[in-house]
């Protein structure tokens, strides 16, 4: 793939601005070109930079999520993170580091590496979502948009005018780049991003990612999920930057998108959050400019910024404004009423009252308003069945749905929830509580409608959508019935595990398990106990595997552990202790009590052989020992 034509990158080149990766940056560039490199020459000239040094470790922690210690050895941590990952941080932040400040008035140098390190930090917490490396991941967060660092290098007034252009007229910098320098950032950058061998597919990302629907990649592909990611993450740096009343006009875009990654709620609000505090954390050590901003539920859940709410009706502010919606109340307690409708009112929507008759009931689910509020405890009224119908309507899909509950309802909320109620409120209600809710439901309004906009009836609300989008990344990713990776996912972390053992020398294991005698399992209790033991079983397996191993699901009741730096006196115990933990267990199928064993077969990769998938097939042979050799039992490969 070509993006700039190479005689003129070499022009730009031979002017000597073009941004690049200095001094150890540039060593470990050259070193990892050669075929012959060793792991020890990589470790030596990382130690060489103890700045470098102390955030490859740093990085290498904050990748292993849920680790239970601390890496603390250098040649450890490049082995977790994998040398090409280990090269392409070291580039992202030696850019970063030689090119602060620069000629270029219009530009501002600060914004762009505060905006563009919260865009690599949110990468990151992506990248846990997504399954995809963090390291890779953060470095072209850092760097996708280095192609307006350099061409504000090369062309500092020029692009200082176009800056300024831009801005005065509000039109995107492309196509004016193309108009004065026959190119653009984005081709800048991925031509650069190419020349220092970032891996192709962070390249396309950084390409698309200010227009990932044009790219034109495959639903669920991972290039398409990664260029989801990378705007996502460049529309929350965006948030991050900006003052409060920018934020407020630039959050449903977020959403819109976070939606596309099948991300929201708690979830959304707990990325975010992490987000900014290590954006705060990492801005402080590498001295980039960064700000405090409330808890993303504050801000999801905040009125528009006053200064805005006086704004005349045809200035282009008054899109941001949320629109006053209908609130219908139903079987409202009268002690709550009054102070209810107050607040109704004073966010400037409009409170109907709702008959609590059937006949009302029935006048509700016909019309149904934008938001209803509904008390649970109205005598004769069945919440779950009055949310299933709304839903069903088309007026009634899309809307809002609110109870309230008394405490001694608690135990049916998951129900109403499940029948397609948005929330619930526990009485007495707390104003304050509601305010937040009803500004969340105006949001969530706005929101869908954003959503539709965009997505002109493809997927037609943010729930479907969300969840497409989140079934597409979960089934390439993920088992169904456990929810372990699955065996494409698992092969290909092998392959690439494997790839890195034949240069660093670590070894590697591979487990490979398999239940006795599991067809009697099924044949005794039937095959939803056999789903169910593989369920416990998963559960099991999860909780014993090290944070940079990987359990999968290799199929069936066949289950593979990749054990990364483990030799076979290891990972022969890490499968004794596996076996002896399920030779314990209880496992439970709805009263009864099921015993289970496993056989186990460990195999080290020696280095000899042919592809990864050579070391599974030993692992299988080591298996096929145990169970001739009489069942649950751990045989490792000679
Ligand atoms: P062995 O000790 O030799 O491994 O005996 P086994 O019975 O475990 O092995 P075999 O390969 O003969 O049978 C495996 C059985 O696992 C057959 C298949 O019906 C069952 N199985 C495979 N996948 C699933 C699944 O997803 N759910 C359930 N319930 N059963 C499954
Ligand atoms: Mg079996
Ligand atoms: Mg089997």
């Amino acid at each position: 793939m070509r993006f700039v034509d190479p005689d003129r990158y070499a022009a730009l080149k031979a002017t000597g601005k073009l941004p690049s990766p200095k001094g150890v940056a540039l060593s470990i560039i050259r070193l990892l070109q050669r075929d012959d490199f060793r792991i020890a020459d990589l470790v030596q000239l990382v130690q060489s930079d103890p700045a470098i040094a102390g955030r490859i470790l740093y990085f290498a922690n904050a990748a292993a999520f849920g680790r239970s210690r601390p890496m603390v050895s250098l040649p450890r941590a490049i082995v977790a993170l994998g040398s090409f990952r280990v090269r392409d941080l070291v580039i992202g932040l030696s850019v970063m580091h030689s090119h602060r400040s620069g000629q270029c008035p219009a530009f501002d140098y600060d914004a762009f590496w505060g905006h563009s390190l919260a865009t690599g930090i949110a990468c990151q917490e992506l990248a846990h979502f997504a399954q995809i490396p963090s390291e890779e991941i953060f470095t072209i967060g850092l760097l996708a948009r280095v192609g307006e660092l350099a061409l504000a290098a090369i062309f500092p007034e020029e692009y200082s005018a176009l800056l300024t252009e831009a801005r005065e007229r509000n039109i995107e910098i492309g196509g004016l780049e193309q108009e004065r320098f026959s190119l653009d950032h984005r081709e800048l950058a991925a031509t650069m991003l190419q020349e220092w061998g970032l891996p192709d597919v962070l390249i396309q990302a950084a390409f698309h990612h200010e227009n990932p629907d044009a790219a034109g990649f495959a639903d669920g592909s991972r290039v398409l999920t990664l260029t989801h990611s990378l705007s996502f993450a460049s529309a929350l740096a965006h948030i991050c930057m900006v003052d409060e009343e920018s934020r407020w006009s630039l959050l449903p875009s977020l959403l819109a998108r976070a939606a596309r990654l099948g991300i929201s709620g708690d979830t959304l609000n707990e990325m975010v959050d992490r987000t900014v505090k290590r954006w705060r954390e990492w801005g402080s050590k590498l001295q980039v400019r960064t700000q405090d901003i409330p808890p993303f539920a504050e801000i999801l859940a905040a009125s528009p910024p006053l200064r805005r709410m006086g704004v005349g009706p045809d200035n282009e502010n008054r899109r941001v404004r949320p629109p006053s919606l209908n609130v219908q109340l139903i079987g409202i307690h009268a002690s709550d009423l009054n102070p209810l409708m107050q607040q109704i009112d004073s966010l400037g929507h409009q409170p109907v009252l709702v008959d609590d008759t059937p006949d009302g009931l029935k006048q509700a689910l016909r019309r149904p308003a934008q938001i209803i509020i509904a008390d649970m405890s109205m005598p004769g009224f069945k919440p779950a069945d009055f949310c299933k119908t709304l839903r069903r309507t088309p007026l009634g899909k899309d809307g809002y749905i609110l109870l309230l509950a008394a405490p001694e309802d608690e135990d049916r909320i998951p129900d109403v929830l499940t029948a397609g109620a948005d929330d619930v409120l526990i009485k007495p209600v707390n104003l304050q509580a509601l305010r937040v809710h009803l500004n969340t439901a105006g949001r969530m309004l706005m929101l869908r409608e954003e959503i539709h906009r965009e997505r002109l009836g493809v997927l037609r609300s943010t729930d479907e959508f969300a969840s497409a989008q989140k079934r597409l990344l979960q089934d390439a990713l993920t088992d169904t019935l456990t929810q372990l990776p699955n065996r494409r996912n698992g092969l290909d972390f092998l392959a690439s595990e494997w790839r890195f053992t034949q240069t660093s020398g670590s070894p590697l294991a591979c487990l490979m398990l398999d239940i006795d005698h599991f067809k009697r399992i099924n044949d005794t209790y039937g095959h939803a106990a056999g789903d169910e033991i593989l369920r416990q079983l998963a559960e099991i397996l999860r909780g014993t595997s090290r944070s940079e191993d990987m359990v999968f699901r290799y199929g069936g009741e066949e289950f593979a552990a990749i054990l990364t730096n483990a030799n076979v006196r290891i990972a022969t115990q890490i499968g004794e202790r596996i076996r002896g933990i399920v030779e314990k267990t209880d496992f439970r199928w709805q009263d009864q009590s099921i015993s289970v064993t496993l056989s186990v077969g460990v195999a080290v990769s020696t280095g000899t052989e042919e592809d990864s998938q050579d070391l599974i097939q030993a692992a299988d042979n080591a298996l096929y020992q145990a169970k001739q050799t009489g069942r649950n039992r751990v045989v490792a490969a000679r």
